[in-house]
């Protein structure tokens, strides 16, 4: 499709909200850049899976072509398996099972999605662009401003620069994002070793949340299994675009208070690892063997926040997206989901005032007014399910590490 030059999009930040907004405007022929702060596009290993639900799945539905949709769905994880509840020692205390269907909930690996939203993007992704502020003015009407002093013109500009955006302060000035005591420590682990899986057969298609007596402590892993792997299905489905290796692992996290960790430790790899090995010491051996096998670039350390309603846009044509905005505790698997909701809303609200001459601002404005009650339902979710799950009410607690684990049969021995 021809891309039209009078109506430009300036997005900060190559995300998953970025790039899927990006992909989304560019199918309808709309001049789009997305600057990104890092250097280069892999510069991170970003390395656990995420798990889309079908919000984020319809997003990507409708951004996307179609062959990169199916090289998403292709790549992913098989669809429905359970969520289990488990005490310390992987007692079962409850189970959610997820709907077995080609476009329900599935697991995909997140560098494998930021790769695939990055396909047929060429040219139109800047990296090493830092993005400090938007000013009026220009043959565009707007300015995105760069740390290096250059700025790029652009009738729109969209923050899609994540929990510690820059622009929010200027556009979103009443919402900055409140700080709670919980943290995580994330980390991978090849799933097979010596030909043999890590995970015991009764867990093969199951996440685990494992709470521990002591509250405010808790253990979450998941197996990532590659569908198809991403060379084979890049080749057919998107040849030219880089594909990662693709081999299966688990993703868990330890989570504790941000108290445990110390400031001293916060940016050395090996120093969380050890601080993750130390605090699981009292978990099932499964979970002390995840730890143990660790790769060690991979660990990465999320101190949890939630995002604040805005009650003020402060730039008609600015506005913002996905953890920028909302960002939420990763309790329920809805901070990527949302994000991507968000883009593909406002990039049919963008081609829709394209269409039939509604004046942009009408058109930002009404995606804001849509996306604030979902997105901020889903951060009370999420943030709920945070307290309910890692908080000291003693009652809840009991019940989940006490009581009903009790009632359950031993799900994995302790050999
Ligand atoms: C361990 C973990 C597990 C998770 N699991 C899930 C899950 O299962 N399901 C789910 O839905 N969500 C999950 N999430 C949350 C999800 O990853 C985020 O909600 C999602 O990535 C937000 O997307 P985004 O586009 O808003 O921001 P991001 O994906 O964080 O992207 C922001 C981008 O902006 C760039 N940037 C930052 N500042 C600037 C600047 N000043 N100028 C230019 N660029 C800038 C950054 O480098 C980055 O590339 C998880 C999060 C974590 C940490």
């Amino acid at each position: 499709m021809a891309v039209s030059t009078d109506f430009s999009v300036a997005i900060a930040g190559a995300g998953l909200s970025g790039l899927c907004l990006a992909q989304y405007l560019m199918r309808a022929g709309i001049d789009v850049h997305v600057y990104e702060r890092d250097p280069g596009p892999f510069v991170r290993r970003q390395g656990y899976r995420i798990i889309l639900d079908r919000y984020g799945l319809e997003a990507l539905r409708e951004s996307l072509p179609r062959q990169l949709y199916n090289l998403a769905l292709t790549t992913g994880d098989e669809p429905g398996g359970h969520l289990r509840f488990t005490d310390s020692r992987l007692r079962d205390a409850f189970t959610i099972t997820f709907k077995d269907e080609p476009h329900a909930t599935r697991q995909v690996d997140r560098l494998t999605l930021r790769s695939i939203l990055q396909s047929g993007l060429n040219g139109r992704i800047h990296y090493g662009k830092d993005a400090v502020a938007v000013e009026s003015g220009g043959p565009a009407g707007l300015r995105m401003r760069f740390s290096d002093g250059g700025a790029a013109a652009a009738t729109v500009v969209v923050g899609a620069d994540g929990v510690g955006s820059a622009l929010r302060a200027q556009l979103m000035p009443d919402a900055d994002p409140t700080n709670t005591p919980m943290a995580g420590i994330y980390g991978r682990s090849p799933l097979l070793r010596n030909g043999e899986s890590v995970i015991p057969d009764a867990l093969r298609t199951s996440g685990v949340l494992a709470i521990a007596d002591q509250p405010g402590r808790a253990f979450f892993f998941t197996p990532m299994r590659f569908g198809e792997s991403p060379p084979e299905a890049f080749a057919r489905l998107a040849p030219g675009s880089y594909a990662p290796t693709g081999y299966d692992y688990v993703m868990w996290g330890l989570l504790l208070r941000q108290e445990e960790v110390p400031l001293g430790v916060r940016g050395d790899l090996l120093a969380l690892w050890r601080l993750a090995s130390r605090t699981s010491a009292d978990f099932h051996p499964v979970i002390r063997r995840l730890v143990a096998t660790a790769e060690l670039d991979a660990t990465v350390l999320n101190l949890f926040a939630t995002g604040r309603r805005p009650r003020r846009w402060a730039v008609p044509r600015a506005t913002m997206m996905g953890d920028a905005v909302h960002v939420m505790p990763p309790f329920g698997a809805h901070g990527g989901n949302t994000a991507l909701r968000d883009a593909a809303l406002l990039g049919r609200r963008l081609v829709q005032a394209r269409t039939n001459g509604t004046p942009v601002e009408e058109a930002i404005a009404r995606y804001q007014d849509e996306m604030v009650p979902y997105a901020f339902r889903a951060v009370d979710t999420a943030a709920g399910l945070m307290r309910r799950l890692t908080g000291g009410a003693t009652a809840p607690h009991w019940v989940l590490t006490r009581v009903l684990p009790r009632l359950h049969r031993v799900t994995v021995p302790e050999a």
